[in-house]
This record gives structure tokens, C-alpha cells and sequence, in this order.
């Protein structure tokens, strides 16, 4: 089999892989391999830097190939990566082999679910498992979403015509984002079906971010290889509502896991199955979304011993992500960052981050082929947390250490400013100064929080005063 030769190959379709190969194509002239099990890739559109910190963009899904068109240095093959030899730096897939000088991994997670080969258990990753869970939704009366992350959030508000069961292992809903006061905040949104619909009209004007397309699905011979993970509005986007029946009913079951799953023979009710919760209560349903997080897909490393492994199971990546391979980086969903992190930033596996380690993986690469990689450092966006989304039809910005991650309940005092229904504000302050902010609502208040939390100013004097809607505070440190 005769090989290809690349000076640099990225392997990953999502937005970590397109940002890094779109980054090497802008500085290089070199040809440049983009390896993609899907048939799709994601390409982010109309880019906008809010501030220093919060970005936002779209997100688009193009055919593979369409690429090669906006990207002349790029060629794309849609393969799957079977095998890579380290030692000698060659690639393998079924059909052909590559040899690469520099390589970045960003194959991204998959899906944990809850139970494994269950057919009644599903997991949402990208386009096709979206597509099974919209199948099995048209005859469904009754489903139960397992998770607490952004997935079962989007679900639990989005779902209407038949009843959800949300099953969270905490104390209060979408704790992976939001603290439990704004949990309290969003509940009659969630709970309230007149709120609701004021809320579903105003957002209809407001978000005009990406609706996904259902074009185009992986090999169903490759179970285990996933197509580029959704992002935000994958929900919306998608008809998820197809009766008649749209009412929408939501039952919320705390600090529970799931205890069993039967097959359902009791009766005649046509429920597939009965879950058995660990608070004892059980429900008869159609089918369970198991929506528990992805975990880092990093079968590619299994030839090396090189790499080391975070608790999550992401690779490990030095601050110039570098993997400990020679000559091979990481980027998205698949690494863990080890590095020392600024006071104000956390690690968390979303889009904005995939682009972020996207962009910067390629820029390393370019300076170690260079001989300059001494003359790079981390990129200013790894100083300070930004996540800008939609939770419940509210607009939410997150930023710095938001939930006092990392801080012990002792060394911090939390500021909270909340008008029902309207917006919820919280402030992490320590020793005065801002570590990081919950922005719900239309608050206008994020760049005045994130200059707090970059400049560490001293806020002591304030007190109370800080969340003030009366006082202007950039006045007040003019
Ligand atoms: P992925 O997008 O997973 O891409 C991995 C790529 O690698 C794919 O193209 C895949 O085909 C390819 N690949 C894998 N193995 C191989 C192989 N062996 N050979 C060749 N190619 C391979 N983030 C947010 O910020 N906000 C949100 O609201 C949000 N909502 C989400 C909703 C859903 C339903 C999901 C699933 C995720 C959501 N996320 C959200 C997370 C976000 O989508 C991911 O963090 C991000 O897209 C990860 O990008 P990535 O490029 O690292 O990986």
C-alpha cells in the first residue's frame, strides 16, 4: 500500500480538527491532511469576540469534501483511523496509509451511557443519534432523560407531547452550569407552562444561532466511531415536536440514580420498560435519554505508552498540548489541559473550548516545525473562563470560576442580585475581588464583570453595593 505524505495531518472532523486545520492553512503553505470519520464537519461562522473573554459564533455543518473548496491547501479524506504507528509516524485506515511530520489528535468523546446494548436507552452525540432519538419519539408517550448537563437541560425544555421524567443525581437542575439559585430561577420557566410559552416567543426573536440539518450519517458498520459532536440550538433545530399534543409535562426526581431496568411484561400498557429509581419510585416509560456526559475518545493512543491519562479520561496535554508523542498535539473534546491554570479558568468540554485548543494546537505546531517553539505562550482566552449560551430561553453567561469551583465555601462570599422571571446575578467575590460570575437574563453586565475579574480589582469598599442596579460601578472606578 503506497503512503501520502503531510507535514501535517489533523485527525477529527468537529470543531477542534477544522479550527486547527483552518488555522495551518491561514500561515503554512504546505499541504495539510484533514482525516474525518463523518461524512459532515463542523465549520464555525460569523465569529464574534463580545469582549476580551466571551465569544460567539455559529456553528455549521458542510459536507467533508466542501471544505477542500474554502481551504486550497487542505485535501480531506473521509476515513476512519484504524491504527497509528508512533515510532515510524504513519496513519493507517482500511484503505490507506499517511505518513505525517506533525499530527493533532481531536477525535472528540462519546456518549456514557447508562447502560450499554439496551435499545431503550439512548445516548445524543451527533446527527445520527439525534435521528434514532427523533424515531423513537413520534410514538413515545412517556420518557425519562437521565443527566444534569447542558444535553438534559435543552431536552427536559425542549421535549413537549409527551410526559419527561428528568431524573438528576443532584439537588437541583442544570448543576453542571448554574448554582441552585439560578436553578430556582429557571424552574417556573420550566415547570410553567404560560412562562413557558412568553419565554418560547421571546427567544423565537432573539436566538438566531445555527439550526442543524440532517444530512448525511456515518457508517453504520463503525458503531463505535461518532460523527462531530452537536452544539447549542442542536435542539431547536431539529423537530423534536411532531404531534398534535403539544403539551408539555415535566416531572423532576432529585438526588436520584437509576437502580434498574426491566423490560416492561407486567401489563398491557406497551411501555418497553420499567426504571426503578434509587429514591424507590418507578416508572413505566418508552425510553430512557441517557444523557450522563461524554467521556474522551482516545482509542487512537492505545499504541503508545507515551501519553498520560487525567482521571476523566482525557489525554493529557502540556500547555503547548503536546501529548508526549513526539511531534503529535491534541485538541477538544479528547484532552485534559495540564498545565497550572490561571486563577480565573476552568476546564470544560464545550465548542468554545474545542475551537480555543483548535486554534492554539495549530499554532504550535506551525512554531515547532518552525524550530520556534519556545516563542509561544498560552493564548489570552486560557486567562479567564467565558461560556455565552441559552438555558430555558434566558440568555446565561458564565464566566471566570462561576460556581466558586475550586475555592473552598469558606474563602469566598457569593453576591446575588435576582428579579423573578426577568434575570438571577451572582458574584463570586474572595478577598474582595471578583473570581467569576452567573449572568442570567439580559444583564449588560459582562464586560463589567469580566474586567473585574481580569484587572483583580479591589471591590472591598463596595460591599453590597456592587449589584446596585442605582450605581454605576465603571463611574465609580473612574
Ligand atoms: P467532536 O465534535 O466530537 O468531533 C470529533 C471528530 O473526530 C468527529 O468528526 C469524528 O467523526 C472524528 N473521529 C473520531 N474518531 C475518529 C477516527 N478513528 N478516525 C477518524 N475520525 C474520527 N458545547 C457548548 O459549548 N454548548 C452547548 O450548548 C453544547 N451542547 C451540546 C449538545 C450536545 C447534544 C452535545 C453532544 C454536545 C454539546 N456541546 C456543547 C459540547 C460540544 O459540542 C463539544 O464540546 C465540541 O463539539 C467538541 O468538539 P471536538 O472537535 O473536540 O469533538
Amino acid at each position: 500500500m503506497s503512503k501520502e505524505h503531510y507535514k501535517f495531518v489533523v485527525i477529527g472532523g468537529g470543531i477542534a480538527g477544522v479550527t486547527c486545520v483552518e488555522t495551518l492553512e491561514t500561515s503554512n503553505d504546505d499541504r495539510i491532511l484533514l482525516l474525518t470519520a463523518s461524512p459532515l464537519v463542523k465549520v464555525i461562522q460569523n465569529f464574534k469576540q463580545i469582549s476580551k473573554v466571551i465569544e460567539e459564533f455559529d456553528v455549521t455543518e458542510k459536507k467533508a469534501l466542501e471544505l477542500e473548496q474554502t481551504c486550497k491547501n487542505v485535501t480531506v479524506h473521509q476515513e476512519v483511523v484504524d491504527n497509528i504507528d508512533f515510532d515510524n509516524k504513519i496513519i493507517s485506515t482500511k484503505r490507506k496509509k499517511f505518513k505525517y511530520e506533525y499530527l493533532c489528535i481531536c477525535t472528540g468523546g462519546k456518549p456514557k451511557l447508562i447502560a450499554e446494548n439496551n435499545p431503550y436507552v439512548i445516548g445524543i452525540r451527533d446527527v445520527e443519534t439525534v435521528q434514532i432519538f427523533q424515531k423513537k419519539l413520534k410514538s413515545a408517550r412517556k420518557v425519562l432523560i437521565v443527566g444534569n448537563g447542558g444535553i438534559a437541560t435543552e431536552l427536559a425544555y425542549e421535549l413537549k407531547g409527551c410526559d419527561v421524567i428528568w431524573a438528576i443525581k443532584d439537588s437541583s437542575i442544570t448543576s453542571t452550569f448554574v448554582d441552585a439559585g439560578a436553578a430556582q430561577f429557571f424552574l417556573p420557566t420550566l415547570l410553567n407552562e404560560n412562562q413557558r410559552q412568553n419565554k418560547d416567543e421571546e427567544g423565537a426573536t432573539i436566538c438566531k444561532r445555527l439550526k442543524y440539518g440532517l444530512e448525511g450519517t456515518r457508517d453504520a458498520n463503525d458503531s463505535n466511531i461518532f460523527g462531530g459532536a452537536l452544539g447549542p440550538d442542536w435542539a431547536s433545530g431539529l423537530e423534536l415536536i411532531d404531534k398534535q399534543d403539544k403539551k408539555h409535562v415535566v416531572q423532576i426526581e432529585y438526588s436520584v440514580e437509576i437502580d434498574n431496568i426491566i423490560e416492561n411484561t407486567d401489563d398491557e400498557s406497551e411501555f418497553n420498560i420499567k426504571v426503578r429509581l434509587t429514591n424507590g419510585k418507578e416508572y413505566k416509560v418508552d425510553f430512557i435519554v441517557s444523557a450522563t456526559g461524554v467521556e474522551p475518545n482516545t482509542s487512537l493512543f492505545s499504541t503508545t505508552d507515551a501519553v498520560k491519562y487525567a482521571s476523566d479520561g482525557g489525554v493529557k496535554v502540556t500547555d503547548k498540548l503536546e501529548t508526549g508523542v513526539k511531534d503529535v498535539f491534541a485538541a477538544g473534546d479528547v484532552i485534559y489541559p495540564d498545565w497550572k491554570f490561571s486563577d480565573q479558568w476552568i476546564h470544560m468540554r464545550l465548542w468554545t473550548q474545542a475551537r480555543q485548543t483548535g486554534h492554539y494546537a495549530a499554532k504550535c505546531m506551525l512554531a515547532k516545525s518552525q524550530d520556534d517553539f519556545e516563542s509561544i505562550s498560552l493564548d489570552f482566552c486560557f486567562e479567564c473562563f467565558a461560556h455565552s449560551t441559552r438555558f430555558f430561553g434566558y440568555k446565561v453567561i458564565l464566566l471566570g470560576k462561576f460556581n466558586g469551583q475550586g475555592l473552598l465555601k469558606s474563602e469566598y462570599e457569593a453576591l446575588i442580585r435576582l428579579t423573578k422571571g426577568e434575570e438571577y446575578v451572582k458574584v463570586i467575590l474572595k478577598d474582595g475581588r471578583m473570581q467569576g460570575a452567573i449572568l442570567v437574563g439580559e444583564t449588560d453586565l459582562e464586560e463589567m464583570c469580566e474586567n473585574l475579574i481580569l484587572n483583580g480589582t479591589d471591590l472591598s469598599s463596595l460591599g453590597d453595593d456592587l449589584l446596585n442596579p442605582n450605581i454605576d460601578i465603571e463611574d465609580y472606578f473612574d
